[in-house]
């Protein structure tokens, strides 16, 4: 954000209203879906023949603010937006400028698959936006175009070009790995790092697809990766590590700028510091990526819930927030969203 956040006096008034989980868990990271529609068609995220949600159900620009705003007086500190495809929702860079005067706010940032960027990097940047995330698979066309089911590997550089013309920095790259896909460019985005100054991450496949993709087969461990890249670049531990953060970062032992990292809700799952929760486009709260359940936040705005009773919800809401997703341990039962209609 280009100029200080003013301090708000309702932050401290709600300060007795805290997000704190059944498990001690204090959260303070909400990610925001702004619509589930997408241009593309990542094989592990959202079914090709989806319906769009109509309209007049998705979270307005005010209720998005509204509950932002609620939401950071209960003690929510960071917000991320997505999607679907968070730039294809019109007028985007005007919910940013709002989200990004909310005061007591300390992170505004963006997830995005990159093709709108060339437009809306600068506008974005201007409004406030302070970081993104680009999602990137493939270094390689072909290979790219298989995920993606696009073919927009040019695009999505360009976009990241124009991203760091517009100072969004640091330029973190999310890379989902899949194996005999894309699992053998682990080596070319470790020196895609280095030589462009950008954040690396690797994420684990996640069953949020849409049929049956995902499974051990296809599962690349992050720790195999690493192992590949240290091979080739050393890698040694980020002295810079948020301990809340899902992706564990490492940097380049002979000092070369860039960090490779490594996201592995598979394998390592990082529930027991998770603080964050997720609302999506249609105004449902959701405590846990892998949620069985969630909680109707647009219903009653437009019922006329007050402030008030705005934060009773949210406070409600997170403290059923789940103790751990359950993958690997037989219980696992697949969430009936796809990652697309969720928000990653
Ligand atoms: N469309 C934007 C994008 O692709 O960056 C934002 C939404 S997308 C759902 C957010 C992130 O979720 C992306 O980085 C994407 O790669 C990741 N993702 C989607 N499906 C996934 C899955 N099944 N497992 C792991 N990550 C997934
Ligand atoms: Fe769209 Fe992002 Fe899902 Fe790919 S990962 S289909 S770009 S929402």
């Amino acid at each position: 954000m280009n100029s200080p956040r003013p301090t708000s006096d309702s932050a401290s008034d709600a300060a007795a209203r805290v997000l704190s989980d059944g498990w001690s868990r204090r959260i303070e990271n909400l990610r925001i879906s702004v619509t589930d529609r997408c241009n593309f068609r990542c094989v592990y995220c959202i079914p090709e023949d989806i319906e769009w949600l109509p309209r007049k159900k998705l979270l307005t620009f005010e209720e998005i603010t509204r509950i932002a705003r609620v939401a950071i007086e209960c003690g929510i500190k960071k917000l991320r937006l997505t999607g679907g495809e968070p730039l294809l929702r019109k007028d985007l860079p005007k919910l940013i400028g709002e989200l990004a005067r909310l005061p007591g706010l300390a992170d505004l940032a963006l997830t995005t698959n990159g093709t709108e960027l060339p437009r809306l990097a600068k506008p974005l940047a201007d409004a406030g936006l302070e970081r993104i995330n680009v999602s990137l698979d493939s270094l390689d066309r072909a290979t790219f175009e298989k995920l993606a089911q696009r073919d927009a590997l040019a695009q999505v550089l360009a976009g990241i070009d124009a991203a760091e013309a517009a100072g969004l920095l640091p330029i973190s790259i999310n890379c989902v790995v899949i194996r005999g896909v894309n699992d053998g460019e682990a080596v070319d985005f470790a020196r895609f790092a280095r030589e462009r100054r950008f954040e690396v991450r690797f994420i684990e496949f996640m069953p949020l697809e849409h049929g049956q993709r995902w499974g051990e087969h296809a599962l690349v461990p992050g720790h195999e990766l690493r192992a590949r890249i240290d091979a080739e670049f050393p890698l040694a531990p980020s002295p810079d590590q948020d301990p809340h953060a899902p992706s564990k970062d490492w940097i380049f032992a002979d000092g070369a700028p860039g960090t490779v990292g490594f996201i592995d809700s598979v394998t390592a799952p990082f529930c027991q510091t998770c603080n964050r929760i997720r609302l999506t486009a249609d105004g449902k709260l959701r405590t846990c990526l892998f949620s069985l359940r969630e909680h109707d936040v647009l219903g009653p705005m437009r019922a006329g819930i007050d402030d008030a009773g705005l934060a009773e919800l949210l406070v409600g809401a997170v403290a059923t927030k789940e103790l751990k997703h359950h993958i690997s341990d037989g219980l696992f039962v697949k969430p009936e969203r796809t990652m697309s209609r969720i928000g990653g």
